[in-house]
Order: C-alpha cells, then structure tokens, then sequence
C-alpha cells in the first residue's frame, strides 16, 4: 500500500475504509472483511455510533497495531472545550480499545474551536493520538487555525470528488503541509457518479470500474481516498487501483467534471451550522 508523509512525519495508508452510515449491528463483520481485503486505514467517528464494533473488529483481527490506521473524530463539544474534548477522546479510546490513536479529527469547524483544538494539542503531545486534524473546515477556517496554533493541522477531511474537486485548495494546503483526505469520494453515487459516461470510457481502457477510476484519480493527485462499501467484492475492487495510471490527458478530461459546488452541503449555511450545533447532544 503506498502512503503519504504527515508534516509531523508520520506515515499514512493513502487508501483506507469509511464506516459511516453503516449500523453498528453491521460494522464488524464489514471492518473484519475490509481488514481481511488489505485495509490498513480505518475512518471512523464519535457521531458515526459504530466505535465499539469498530474496535471489536480491529481486536479480533490479529493484526499489530503498529500495522493499523485508526481514525476517529471528535464531534462539536459544549463548554470547557479543554475538558470536554479530554472526555470525549477516553470516550472513544475506550469504545475502540485502543491505548492511542493514529489520527483525531476536529470533526466540524464549530463550538470552541481553538479549545478542542488546544486540548487536541496537548493529547498529541501525551502520546494520545500521533496525529491530530481537522475536518470540513474551509479554506478561511483552516488557515486561522493553522496561523494561531501551535500545530499546523496534519490532515482536512473534506468533501472532495470528481463533481466537487476543490482543485484550488488542494494547492493551498499543500503549500501550508496540511493533508487533503477526501470524505464522499463517490459522492456516495449522487450525480449518476457511477455510470458517468467519461469516467465509464475511461475505465473502459483499463478494464477498470468507475469506482476504480475515481479512486485511482484521487490517489495519484496525492489525495487519502477511504471508500466506504458493506459489501466485501466491492471493498476488494475499490483496493485494487495501484496497477494503472491515468494519463495527462485523462486527468484533464476528468477536471472538466468539476461543478464547483458541493452536493451535500454548505458549511456556511445557518440552518447547517444551527443542524450540527443540535447534534453535539448525541455525539
Ligand atoms: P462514498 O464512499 O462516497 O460512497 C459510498 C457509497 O458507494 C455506498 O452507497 C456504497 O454502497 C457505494 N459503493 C462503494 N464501492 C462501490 C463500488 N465499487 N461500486 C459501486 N458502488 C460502490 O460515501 P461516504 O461513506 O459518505 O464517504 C466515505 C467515508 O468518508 C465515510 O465512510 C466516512 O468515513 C467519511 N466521511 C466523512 C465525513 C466528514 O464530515 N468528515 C462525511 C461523510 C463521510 P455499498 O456500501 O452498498 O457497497
């Protein structure tokens, strides 16, 4: 599996698995077969309810834990930021069995984000979680944050796929060593993603799936990919991308699939900030 450097030096699987919105009563048997299929890097939540079998998973699939990935993220906290973001890191801990974490991300740019991302901080430096980020945070966000903090963020999860490339700030947080991952990577099939006739043809030449195509793109732009699929022919057809390479003249044709616009939703929209701030109550 190739992997990437994180500005602090640590090393990333450039190609994971997703867990959201798979039920908890399903997690574990879709994280043991994905981990059987080759997945190193794992993306789970707080918000995402399924930390427990996550964790159940990793334990019985007998593989070092030096040899894993784990993600997880902290979901908006209520006031002190310092202490609630402790609690909810042992929270997840604890749900995952696990004594570190490999990457911890501020799950939304809101609440208290220079607390939870103080308290971020100081749990890095105890060995807590090796690297630490932040996720849906915009370009506004990110660079504030990464100007008046101590540490310069590692990764940004954030929406980014063949309709909503963010091509821009792609180059932005490269300059600044931050990590893009992409979340949505088949914008979870919107849009007609998977019958797309130009990334169909594409794939076509390379007796590729669509799926393949769009996760080959991300990665040889640099991009984390963690595809999520319940199904296990589907998790082993998303790992098995590293033996083609999409040309110049692909890769442009692909840019022109770009919208510019997000098709889940806008971060800066109040009834989107008022909808997560309702949420901290669950997560
Ligand atoms: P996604 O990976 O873009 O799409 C998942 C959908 O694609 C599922 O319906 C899956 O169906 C289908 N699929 C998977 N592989 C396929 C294949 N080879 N051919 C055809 N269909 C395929 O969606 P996502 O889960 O939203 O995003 C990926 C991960 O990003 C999440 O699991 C989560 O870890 C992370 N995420 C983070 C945020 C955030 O705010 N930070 C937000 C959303 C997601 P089946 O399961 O039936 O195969």
């Amino acid at each position: 599996m190739q992997s990437v450097t994180l500005n602090n030096g640590v090393q990333m699987p450039i190609l994971g698995f997703g867990v959201y919105q798979i039920p908890a009563a399903d997690t574990e048997r879709a994280v043991s077969e994905a981990i059987a299929a080759g997945y190193r890097l794992l993306d789970t939540a707080a918000a995402y309810g399924n930390e427990e079998a996550v964790g159940r998973a990793i334990k019985s699939s007998g593989i070092p834990r030096e040899d894993l990935f784990v993600t997880t993220k902290l979901f908006v906290q209520d006031a002190p930021a310092e202490e609630t973001t402790k609690r909810a890191l042992e929270t997840s801990l604890n749900k995952l069995g696990l004594d570190h974490l490999d990457l911890y991300l501020m799950h939304q740019p809101f609440g208290d984000v220079y607390g939870q991302w103080r308290a971020m901080e100081a749990a890095h430096r105890e060995g807590l979680t090796r690297a630490i980020g932040v996720s849906n945070f915009y370009p506004d966000r990110l660079l504030d944050l990464t100007i008046n903090n101590e540490i310069t963020p590692q990764v940004n999860q954030i929406e980014t796929h063949p309709f909503f490339q963010r091509a821009d700030y792609h180059e932005l947080m490269a300059e600044h060593g931050v990590q893009i991952m992409s979340w949505g990577g088949f914008a979870e099939g919107k849009n007609g993603m998977f019958t797309n006739p130009v990334l169909a043809r594409i794939g076509k030449e390379y007796d590729k799936s669509v799926a393949q195509v769009v996760l080959r793109w991300l990665t040889q732009r640099g991009v984390v990919a963690i595809p999520k699929s319940v199904r296990a022919e589907r998790m082993a057809e998303n790992l098995d991308v590293f033996d083609f390479e999409l040309t110049d003249e692909q890769m442009a044709e692909i840019s022109t699939l770009d919208t510019g616009a997000s098709l889940f939703f806008d971060h800066h929209d109040p009834e989107i900030v008022k909808w997560l701030a309702a949420r901290r109550l669950d997560a």
